[in-house]
């Protein structure tokens, strides 16, 4: 699959994953669940936040804590696959949706069979060596709950450095946006070949502005709320 994969997309009523694309909405080609694509996107960047942040940023800084005793290090850790996201969305309803622990299992359960069938070797070791591992499992779904939780029980350093790649992950989004609106005939590339100064030493100026922005907005993450999830894995049942 890889990145042939990035069309994938995950039914929120009966969770069958299928090739999506589309302008405006999706439909589910077994329940015809439909919603769309920008209700779609904006709860799926929430579990990609969730899994990117919570579980993988995390794992990494506590093994860096554990490992050297301080974290001095900064990573550009790559975005995973987007099954992996489907079941940070599973979790994500679960906790945030407040939704009962076997419908997650069950949803859990049919992201797997979609693996088994169609997903590349690689994809099958990765994801059963969480799902299939019940202590990793339970780990996995108590760090995507802290994530939701602030990190209020996470070690002090490793919650700065989460929040750090947080805040950078956010300005480097923005600053590109930022410089477009305001000129949009310039060609991003070319600026950044002959401004006097790095990419680094633009990142850092904008990010000393956006700093007090980007964390207010990083605290607001609790936006999603239970009824986002209302309806969610209701047609569990029509599932082939
Ligand atoms: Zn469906």
């Amino acid at each position: 699959m890889g990145s042939e994969s990035s069309n994938l997309k995950i039914c929120f009523a009966c969770a069958t994953i299928y090739e999506g694309s589309g302008s405006q909405f999706l439909v589910c080609p077994n329940c015809g669940h439909k919603v769309s694509i920008e209700q779609y996107e904006s709860i799926l960047q929430d579990a990609r936040d969730a899994m990117y942040f919570g579980w993988i940023y995390r794992l990494q800084y506590e093994h860096d804590l554990a490992e050297k005793g301080a974290i001095n290090t900064h990573y550009y850790l790559a975005e995973c696959e987007e099954i992996f996201n489907f079941i940070a969305l599973a979790a994500v309803s679960g906790i945030v949706g407040n939704l009962a622990y076997d419908v997650i299992k069950k949803v859990i359960g049919s992201i797997a069979d979609f693996v088994k069938q169609r997903g590349s070797q690689e994809e099958n070791r990765k994801i059963f060596a969480l799902i299939h591992d019940e202590e990793k499992m339970d780990k996995f779904l108590q760090y995507i709950d802290e994530y939701y939780t602030c990190f209020d029980d996470i070690n002090e350093e490793v919650r700065n450095a989460i929040l750090e790649e947080m805040i950078v992950d956010k300005v480097s989004s923005t600053l590109e946006q930022i410089i477009m609106a305001k000129n949009p005939d310039l060609e991003i590339d070319k600026i950044k070949e002959i401004s006097p100064f790095s990419q680094e030493e633009l990142f850092k100026g904008m990010i000393e502005v956006r700093r007090g922005e980007v964390r207010k907005d990083i605290e607001r993450r609790k936006k999603l709320n239970g009824t986002a999830f209302q309806d969610f894995w209701s047609n569990m049942d029509e599932r082939p």
